[in-house]
Protein backbone atom coordinates (compact mmCIF):
# COMPACT_ATOMS: atom_id res chain seq x y z
CA UNK A 1 0.00 0.00 0.00
CA UNK A 2 1.38 3.51 -0.94
CA UNK A 3 2.39 5.91 1.49
CA UNK A 4 -0.78 8.33 1.07
CA UNK A 5 -3.03 4.93 1.40
CA UNK A 6 -2.38 3.85 4.49
CA UNK A 7 -1.80 7.97 5.71
CA UNK A 8 -4.56 8.77 8.31
CA UNK A 9 -5.18 12.51 7.73
CA UNK A 10 -7.91 13.07 10.53
CA UNK A 11 -6.83 16.74 11.89
CA UNK A 12 -4.56 17.20 9.69
CA UNK A 13 -4.10 20.10 6.84
CA UNK A 14 -3.26 18.68 3.25
CA UNK A 15 -0.83 20.69 0.90
CA UNK A 16 -1.96 19.15 -2.31
CA UNK A 17 -0.05 20.14 -5.24
CA UNK A 18 -2.48 19.49 -8.07
CA UNK A 19 -2.18 20.03 -12.10
CA UNK A 20 -5.33 22.15 -12.80
CA UNK A 21 -4.49 23.58 -16.25
CA UNK A 22 -7.64 22.59 -17.76
CA UNK A 23 -8.64 24.20 -21.52
CA UNK A 24 -10.87 26.81 -20.99
CA UNK A 25 -12.88 28.20 -24.33
CA UNK A 26 -13.84 31.62 -25.43
CA UNK A 27 -16.63 31.85 -22.60
CA UNK A 28 -14.13 30.27 -20.45
CA UNK A 29 -16.00 27.21 -19.85
CA UNK A 30 -13.64 24.21 -19.28
CA UNK A 31 -13.65 22.01 -22.95
CA UNK A 32 -11.95 19.18 -21.31
CA UNK A 33 -11.49 18.25 -17.27
CA UNK A 34 -9.32 15.16 -17.26
CA UNK A 35 -6.86 17.12 -15.01
CA UNK A 36 -9.28 18.09 -12.69
CA UNK A 37 -11.29 14.74 -12.21
CA UNK A 38 -8.09 12.72 -11.97
CA UNK A 39 -7.09 14.47 -8.62
CA UNK A 40 -10.50 13.99 -7.12
CA UNK A 41 -9.80 10.69 -5.51
CA UNK A 42 -6.94 11.79 -3.84
CA UNK A 43 -8.93 15.01 -2.59
CA UNK A 44 -11.54 12.82 -1.71
CA UNK A 45 -9.85 10.32 0.38
CA UNK A 46 -7.96 13.30 2.46
CA UNK A 47 -11.46 14.05 3.19
CA UNK A 48 -12.73 11.36 3.78
CA UNK A 49 -10.35 10.49 6.74
CA UNK A 50 -11.10 13.67 8.04
CA UNK A 51 -9.02 16.13 6.77
CA UNK A 52 -9.20 19.69 5.48
CA UNK A 53 -7.39 20.15 1.97
CA UNK A 54 -5.50 23.31 0.54
CA UNK A 55 -5.06 22.71 -2.82
CA UNK A 56 -2.26 25.08 -5.37
CA UNK A 57 -2.19 24.44 -8.94
CA UNK A 58 -0.83 26.83 -12.18
CA UNK A 59 -3.08 27.58 -14.69
CA UNK A 60 -1.79 29.01 -18.32
CA UNK A 61 0.88 30.83 -18.73
CA UNK A 62 0.60 34.21 -17.24
CA UNK A 63 3.49 36.82 -18.14
CA UNK A 64 2.98 40.10 -15.83
CA UNK A 65 0.85 38.84 -12.71
CA UNK A 66 -2.48 38.34 -11.61
CA UNK A 67 -4.63 38.01 -15.07
CA UNK A 68 -8.53 37.33 -15.04
CA UNK A 69 -8.67 34.83 -17.94
CA UNK A 70 -5.93 32.85 -15.75
CA UNK A 71 -7.55 32.91 -12.62
CA UNK A 72 -8.27 29.65 -10.76
CA UNK A 73 -11.48 30.98 -9.60
CA UNK A 74 -13.30 30.16 -13.32
CA UNK A 75 -12.71 26.18 -11.75
CA UNK A 76 -14.32 26.82 -8.34
CA UNK A 77 -18.02 25.50 -9.55
CA UNK A 78 -16.60 22.97 -11.60
CA UNK A 79 -14.54 21.41 -8.74
CA UNK A 80 -17.22 21.92 -6.30
CA UNK A 81 -19.67 19.98 -8.63
CA UNK A 82 -17.52 17.03 -9.52
CA UNK A 83 -16.46 17.03 -5.38
CA UNK A 84 -20.16 16.52 -4.84
CA UNK A 85 -21.25 14.50 -7.42
CA UNK A 86 -23.50 11.16 -5.86
CA UNK A 87 -20.64 8.91 -4.19
CA UNK A 88 -18.92 11.68 -2.47
CA UNK A 89 -18.33 11.48 1.15
CA UNK A 90 -17.70 13.77 4.00
CA UNK A 91 -17.03 13.11 7.91
CA UNK A 92 -20.70 13.24 9.46
CA UNK A 93 -22.28 16.37 9.91
CA UNK A 94 -21.26 17.66 6.65
CA UNK A 95 -23.37 17.69 3.70
CA UNK A 96 -21.94 18.77 0.82
CA UNK A 97 -18.47 19.52 0.37
CA UNK A 98 -17.22 23.17 1.02
CA UNK A 99 -15.06 24.54 -1.66
CA UNK A 100 -13.53 28.20 -0.65
CA UNK A 101 -11.29 29.81 -2.87
CA UNK A 102 -8.41 32.50 -1.74
CA UNK A 103 -7.84 34.97 -4.40
CA UNK A 104 -3.70 34.95 -3.76
CA UNK A 105 -2.50 32.49 -2.58
CA UNK A 106 -0.35 34.15 0.03
CA UNK A 107 -2.59 36.86 0.92
CA UNK A 108 -3.55 36.39 5.03
CA UNK A 109 -7.07 35.73 3.48
CA UNK A 110 -5.34 33.16 2.48
CA UNK A 111 -3.56 31.94 5.61
CA UNK A 112 -7.01 32.85 7.44
CA UNK A 113 -8.83 30.50 5.72
CA UNK A 114 -6.29 27.90 5.45
CA UNK A 115 -6.22 28.07 9.44
CA UNK A 116 -9.91 28.14 10.03
CA UNK A 117 -10.69 25.43 7.49
CA UNK A 118 -12.58 22.74 9.45
CA UNK A 119 -12.52 18.78 8.52
CA UNK A 120 -14.17 17.80 4.98
CA UNK A 121 -13.67 21.43 3.96
CA UNK A 122 -11.57 22.33 0.34
CA UNK A 123 -9.56 25.90 0.26
CA UNK A 124 -8.50 26.76 -3.49
CA UNK A 125 -5.16 28.81 -4.12
CA UNK A 126 -5.01 31.17 -6.85
CA UNK A 127 -2.85 30.78 -9.93
CA UNK A 128 0.79 30.17 -8.22
CA UNK A 129 2.48 31.43 -11.44
CA UNK A 130 0.92 35.02 -10.85
CA UNK A 131 4.35 35.07 -8.43
CA UNK A 132 7.06 34.98 -10.56
CA UNK A 133 8.71 33.09 -8.09
CA UNK A 134 6.70 29.71 -8.90
CA UNK A 135 8.66 29.24 -11.31
CA UNK A 136 11.86 30.52 -10.48
CA UNK A 137 11.86 27.79 -7.61
CA UNK A 138 12.07 30.38 -4.86
CA UNK A 139 12.66 28.88 -1.53
CA UNK A 140 11.13 31.50 0.52
CA UNK A 141 7.92 31.58 -1.55
CA UNK A 142 7.72 27.86 -1.04
CA UNK A 143 8.48 28.44 2.33
CA UNK A 144 5.40 30.78 2.85
CA UNK A 145 3.45 28.17 1.22
CA UNK A 146 4.24 25.56 3.22
CA UNK A 147 3.10 27.31 6.30
CA UNK A 148 -0.48 26.38 5.02
CA UNK A 149 -0.56 23.14 5.49
CA UNK A 150 0.96 20.36 7.32
CA UNK A 151 1.05 17.47 5.26
CA UNK A 152 1.87 18.03 1.64
CA UNK A 153 0.71 15.93 -1.18
CA UNK A 154 1.72 16.22 -4.66
CA UNK A 155 -0.26 14.74 -7.15
CA UNK A 156 0.79 16.86 -10.18
CA UNK A 157 2.23 14.58 -12.39
CA UNK A 158 1.97 17.13 -15.16
CA UNK A 159 4.60 19.54 -13.97
CA UNK A 160 6.99 16.51 -12.43
CA UNK A 161 9.70 17.75 -14.53
CA UNK A 162 9.70 21.15 -13.23
CA UNK A 163 11.67 22.02 -10.26
CA UNK A 164 9.33 24.84 -9.62
CA UNK A 165 8.24 26.07 -5.82
CA UNK A 166 5.20 24.13 -5.69
CA UNK A 167 6.24 20.80 -7.03
CA UNK A 168 9.60 20.36 -5.62
CA UNK A 169 11.55 23.15 -3.39
CA UNK A 170 8.36 22.96 -1.19
CA UNK A 171 9.06 19.45 -0.29
CA UNK A 172 11.68 19.92 2.07
CA UNK A 173 9.85 21.97 4.70
CA UNK A 174 7.96 19.12 5.79
CA UNK A 175 9.35 15.74 7.05
CA UNK A 176 10.13 12.82 5.08
CA UNK A 177 6.66 11.04 7.12
CA UNK A 178 4.90 14.28 6.14
CA UNK A 179 5.40 14.48 2.40
CA UNK A 180 3.92 12.12 -0.53
CA UNK A 181 2.28 11.73 -3.53
CA UNK A 182 -0.94 11.30 -4.25
CA UNK A 183 -2.78 8.49 -6.00
CA UNK A 184 -2.69 10.22 -9.47
CA UNK A 185 1.09 10.64 -9.08
CA UNK A 186 1.84 7.27 -7.49
CA UNK A 187 -0.23 6.04 -10.54
CA UNK A 188 1.98 7.54 -12.86
CA UNK A 189 5.34 7.03 -11.42
CA UNK A 190 4.47 3.20 -10.33
CA UNK A 191 3.23 2.46 -13.74
CA UNK A 192 6.19 4.47 -15.34
CA UNK A 193 8.81 2.67 -12.95
CA UNK A 194 7.29 -0.83 -13.90
CA UNK A 195 7.70 -0.12 -17.96
CA UNK A 196 11.43 1.24 -17.63
CA UNK A 197 12.66 -0.71 -14.61
CA UNK A 198 10.66 -3.86 -13.97
CA UNK A 199 9.36 -4.46 -17.71
CA UNK A 200 8.61 -8.10 -19.06
CA UNK A 201 10.49 -9.38 -21.89
CA UNK A 202 9.00 -8.88 -25.15
CA UNK A 203 9.39 -5.28 -24.70
CA UNK A 204 7.93 -2.93 -27.68
CA UNK A 205 8.21 0.88 -27.89
CA UNK A 206 6.22 2.30 -30.39
CA UNK A 207 7.57 5.95 -30.92
CA UNK A 208 6.24 8.14 -33.45
CA UNK A 209 4.95 11.39 -34.11
CA UNK A 210 6.27 14.48 -36.72
CA UNK A 211 9.81 15.04 -35.41
CA UNK A 212 12.61 12.97 -34.81
CA UNK A 213 14.20 15.04 -32.84
CA UNK A 214 11.90 15.15 -30.21
CA UNK A 215 12.20 11.75 -29.38
CA UNK A 216 15.73 11.13 -29.74
CA UNK A 217 16.88 10.93 -26.19
CA UNK A 218 13.65 8.64 -25.62
CA UNK A 219 14.99 6.39 -28.40
CA UNK A 220 18.30 6.52 -26.99
CA UNK A 221 16.86 5.47 -23.38
CA UNK A 222 15.03 2.37 -24.71
CA UNK A 223 17.61 1.34 -27.19
CA UNK A 224 18.85 -0.39 -23.72
CA UNK A 225 15.96 -1.65 -22.05
CA UNK A 226 13.32 -2.20 -24.83
CA UNK A 227 13.82 -5.54 -27.21
CA UNK A 228 11.55 -3.83 -29.91
CA UNK A 229 11.32 -0.19 -31.47
CA UNK A 230 8.52 0.13 -33.71
CA UNK A 231 9.09 3.77 -35.40
CA UNK A 232 5.98 5.47 -37.05
CA UNK A 233 4.65 8.80 -38.09
CA UNK A 234 6.27 11.50 -39.63
CA UNK A 235 9.38 10.53 -37.73
CA UNK A 236 10.29 7.06 -39.72
CA UNK A 237 10.61 9.07 -43.10
CA UNK A 238 14.31 10.45 -41.45
CA UNK A 239 15.73 7.52 -40.66
CA UNK A 240 14.00 6.11 -44.40
CA UNK A 241 15.91 8.74 -46.31
CA UNK A 242 19.00 7.81 -44.08
CA UNK A 243 18.91 4.52 -45.14
CA UNK A 244 18.78 5.74 -48.89
CA UNK A 245 15.17 5.49 -49.75
CA UNK A 246 13.56 7.28 -51.58
CA UNK A 247 10.63 9.57 -49.48
CA UNK A 248 9.21 12.23 -51.71
CA UNK A 249 8.09 15.09 -49.94
CA UNK A 250 7.58 13.33 -46.44
CA UNK A 251 8.05 15.11 -43.63
CA UNK A 252 12.30 14.90 -43.11
CA UNK A 253 14.86 16.83 -40.91
CA UNK A 254 17.82 16.47 -43.08
CA UNK A 255 19.84 17.78 -40.51
CA UNK A 256 19.34 14.23 -38.31
CA UNK A 257 19.83 11.67 -40.85
CA UNK A 258 23.26 11.32 -39.19
CA UNK A 259 21.29 10.64 -35.94
CA UNK A 260 19.21 8.33 -37.15
CA UNK A 261 21.95 5.82 -38.77
CA UNK A 262 23.81 6.25 -35.64
CA UNK A 263 20.57 4.90 -34.25
CA UNK A 264 19.91 2.27 -36.63
CA UNK A 265 23.88 1.21 -35.75
CA UNK A 266 23.23 1.30 -32.20
CA UNK A 267 20.14 -1.36 -32.24
CA UNK A 268 21.90 -3.68 -33.98
CA UNK A 269 24.91 -3.68 -31.70
CA UNK A 270 22.40 -3.85 -28.41
CA UNK A 271 19.91 -6.25 -30.35
CA UNK A 272 17.31 -4.73 -30.69
CA UNK A 273 14.83 -4.70 -33.49
CA UNK A 274 13.67 -1.46 -35.02
CA UNK A 275 11.00 -1.67 -37.06
CA UNK A 276 10.27 0.90 -39.72
CA UNK A 277 7.14 0.91 -41.85
CA UNK A 278 7.61 -1.42 -45.06
CA UNK A 279 5.13 0.36 -47.22
CA UNK A 280 2.74 4.00 -46.85
CA UNK A 281 -0.37 5.55 -47.51
CA UNK A 282 0.87 8.47 -49.25
CA UNK A 283 -0.99 11.75 -50.17
CA UNK A 284 -0.93 14.18 -52.91
CA UNK A 285 -0.92 17.16 -50.41
CA UNK A 286 -1.39 17.64 -46.97
CA UNK A 287 -4.87 17.85 -47.03
CA UNK A 288 -8.05 16.03 -45.84
CA UNK A 289 -9.45 15.45 -49.40
CA UNK A 290 -5.86 14.60 -50.99
CA UNK A 291 -5.70 12.22 -53.54
CA UNK A 292 -4.11 8.68 -52.12
CA UNK A 293 -2.25 5.72 -52.95
CA UNK A 294 0.02 2.89 -51.13
CA UNK A 295 3.78 2.42 -51.70
CA UNK A 296 6.63 1.00 -50.76
CA UNK A 297 8.15 3.92 -47.96
CA UNK A 298 11.77 3.56 -49.42
CA UNK A 299 10.01 4.43 -52.97
CA UNK A 300 7.59 7.76 -52.71
CA UNK A 301 7.38 9.09 -55.86
CA UNK A 302 8.40 12.66 -56.43
CA UNK A 303 5.16 15.22 -55.38
CA UNK A 304 3.83 12.78 -53.02
CA UNK A 305 4.29 12.27 -48.81
CA UNK A 306 3.60 9.03 -46.57
CA UNK A 307 1.27 10.69 -44.06
CA UNK A 308 0.55 7.10 -42.39
CA UNK A 309 1.78 3.94 -42.25
CA UNK A 310 0.73 1.38 -45.10
CA UNK A 311 -1.09 -2.29 -44.61
CA UNK A 312 1.50 -4.43 -44.81
CA UNK A 313 3.38 -1.94 -42.09
CA UNK A 314 0.50 -2.26 -40.18
CA UNK A 315 0.52 -6.25 -40.25
CA UNK A 316 4.53 -6.75 -39.30
CA UNK A 317 3.79 -4.00 -36.75
CA UNK A 318 0.95 -5.46 -34.90
CA UNK A 319 2.09 -8.80 -34.98
CA UNK A 320 5.17 -7.64 -32.73
CA UNK A 321 3.02 -5.96 -30.40
CA UNK A 322 0.87 -9.05 -29.63
CA UNK A 323 3.80 -10.84 -29.27
CA UNK A 324 4.78 -8.83 -26.58
CA UNK A 325 4.33 -8.18 -22.71
CA UNK A 326 5.36 -4.34 -22.06
CA UNK A 327 3.94 -2.27 -24.09
CA UNK A 328 4.98 1.95 -24.64
CA UNK A 329 3.28 4.14 -26.55
CA UNK A 330 4.18 7.54 -27.40
CA UNK A 331 2.83 9.81 -31.10
CA UNK A 332 0.42 8.66 -33.46
CA UNK A 333 2.01 6.32 -36.68
CA UNK A 334 0.25 9.17 -39.04
CA UNK A 335 -2.43 12.08 -39.42
CA UNK A 336 -4.68 10.36 -37.47
CA UNK A 337 -6.64 13.75 -37.57
CA UNK A 338 -7.63 13.36 -41.16
CA UNK A 339 -10.23 10.22 -41.81
CA UNK A 340 -7.88 9.08 -44.98
CA UNK A 341 -4.56 8.76 -42.57
CA UNK A 342 -5.83 7.18 -39.80
CA UNK A 343 -5.62 3.83 -40.24
CA UNK A 344 -2.48 3.17 -39.20
CA UNK A 345 -2.83 4.74 -35.69
CA UNK A 346 -6.10 2.98 -35.07
CA UNK A 347 -5.05 -0.79 -35.66
CA UNK A 348 -2.10 -0.24 -33.80
CA UNK A 349 -4.06 0.95 -30.63
CA UNK A 350 -6.26 -2.09 -31.60
CA UNK A 351 -3.44 -4.03 -31.07
CA UNK A 352 -2.32 -2.69 -28.31
CA UNK A 353 -5.28 -3.13 -26.84
CA UNK A 354 -5.48 -7.09 -27.76
CA UNK A 355 -2.04 -7.11 -26.39
CA UNK A 356 -3.38 -5.94 -23.15
CA UNK A 357 -6.38 -8.55 -22.91
CA UNK A 358 -3.92 -10.80 -23.31
CA UNK A 359 -2.03 -9.81 -20.43
CA UNK A 360 0.29 -7.37 -21.79
CA UNK A 361 1.13 -4.30 -19.46
CA UNK A 362 0.34 -1.01 -22.11
CA UNK A 363 1.17 2.20 -20.89
CA UNK A 364 0.24 5.07 -23.55
CA UNK A 365 1.62 8.47 -23.27
CA UNK A 366 2.34 11.26 -24.83
CA UNK A 367 -0.26 13.95 -25.93
CA UNK A 368 -1.91 12.68 -29.25
CA UNK A 369 -1.39 8.96 -28.73
CA UNK A 370 -3.68 9.60 -25.72
CA UNK A 371 -5.89 11.94 -27.85
CA UNK A 372 -6.11 8.99 -30.46
CA UNK A 373 -7.01 6.26 -27.84
CA UNK A 374 -9.52 8.43 -26.41
CA UNK A 375 -10.67 8.87 -30.31
CA UNK A 376 -11.11 5.40 -31.01
CA UNK A 377 -12.00 4.91 -27.68
CA UNK A 378 -9.59 2.55 -26.56
CA UNK A 379 -8.74 3.83 -22.95
CA UNK A 380 -10.00 1.71 -21.04
CA UNK A 381 -8.51 -1.03 -22.93
CA UNK A 382 -4.72 -0.06 -22.32
CA UNK A 383 -3.19 -0.88 -18.72
CA UNK A 384 -2.77 2.71 -18.12
CA UNK A 385 -2.92 6.27 -19.96
CA UNK A 386 -0.70 9.17 -18.53
CA UNK A 387 -1.87 12.70 -17.95
CA UNK A 388 1.70 13.90 -17.74
CA UNK A 389 3.05 14.50 -22.17
CA UNK A 390 5.97 17.01 -21.00
CA UNK A 391 6.83 14.79 -17.67
CA UNK A 392 6.23 11.29 -19.03
CA UNK A 393 8.83 11.77 -21.95
CA UNK A 394 11.54 13.22 -19.88
CA UNK A 395 11.14 10.31 -17.39
CA UNK A 396 11.57 7.98 -20.19
CA UNK A 397 14.57 9.76 -21.48
CA UNK A 398 16.05 8.64 -18.13
CA UNK A 399 16.21 12.23 -16.97
CA UNK A 400 15.44 12.38 -13.05
CA UNK A 401 12.30 14.86 -12.70
CA UNK A 402 12.32 16.80 -9.66
CA UNK A 403 9.04 16.49 -8.24
CA UNK A 404 9.40 12.71 -7.96
CA UNK A 405 12.79 12.94 -6.25
CA UNK A 406 11.57 15.82 -3.74
CA UNK A 407 9.04 13.35 -2.27
CA UNK A 408 11.39 10.32 -2.39
CA UNK A 409 14.53 11.69 -1.30
P1 LIG B 1 4.29 14.79 -32.00
O1 LIG B 1 3.71 15.99 -31.30
O2 LIG B 1 5.71 14.96 -32.41
O3 LIG B 1 4.03 13.50 -31.27
O4 LIG B 1 3.52 14.71 -33.39
C1 LIG B 1 2.16 14.49 -33.51
C2 LIG B 1 1.72 15.00 -34.84
O5 LIG B 1 2.44 14.35 -35.86
C3 LIG B 1 0.25 14.75 -35.13
O6 LIG B 1 -0.41 15.98 -35.22
C4 LIG B 1 0.26 14.04 -36.47
O7 LIG B 1 -0.70 14.54 -37.39
C5 LIG B 1 1.64 14.33 -37.01
N1 LIG B 1 2.09 13.29 -37.94
C6 LIG B 1 2.09 11.97 -37.74
N2 LIG B 1 2.52 11.32 -38.82
C7 LIG B 1 2.83 12.25 -39.75
C8 LIG B 1 3.32 12.21 -41.07
N3 LIG B 1 3.59 11.05 -41.68
N4 LIG B 1 3.52 13.38 -41.72
C9 LIG B 1 3.23 14.55 -41.13
N5 LIG B 1 2.76 14.66 -39.85
C10 LIG B 1 2.56 13.53 -39.18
Amino acid sequence: MSKFSSFNFSGHKALVRVDFNVPLDADLNITDDTRMSATIPTIKKIIADGGSVILMSHFGRPKDGPTDKYSLKHLVKHLHELLNQAGSSSPSGYGGINVFFADDCLSEQAAITANLLKPGEVLLLENLRFYKEEEKGDVAFAEKLSKLGDVYVNDAFGTAHRAHASTAVIAQFFSAENRMFGLLMNSEVSSAEKVLHHSEKPFTAIIGGAKVSDKILIIENLLERATDIIIGGGMAYTFIKAKGGKIGNSLCENDRLDVALSILAKATEKGVSIHLPENSVCADKFAADANTQVTMSDAIPDGWMGLDIGPKAVGVFSEVIRNSKTILWNGPMGVFEMEKFQNGTKSIAMAVAEATTNGAFSLVGGGDSVAAVNQFNLADKVSYVSTGGGAMLEYFEGKVLPGIAAIKD
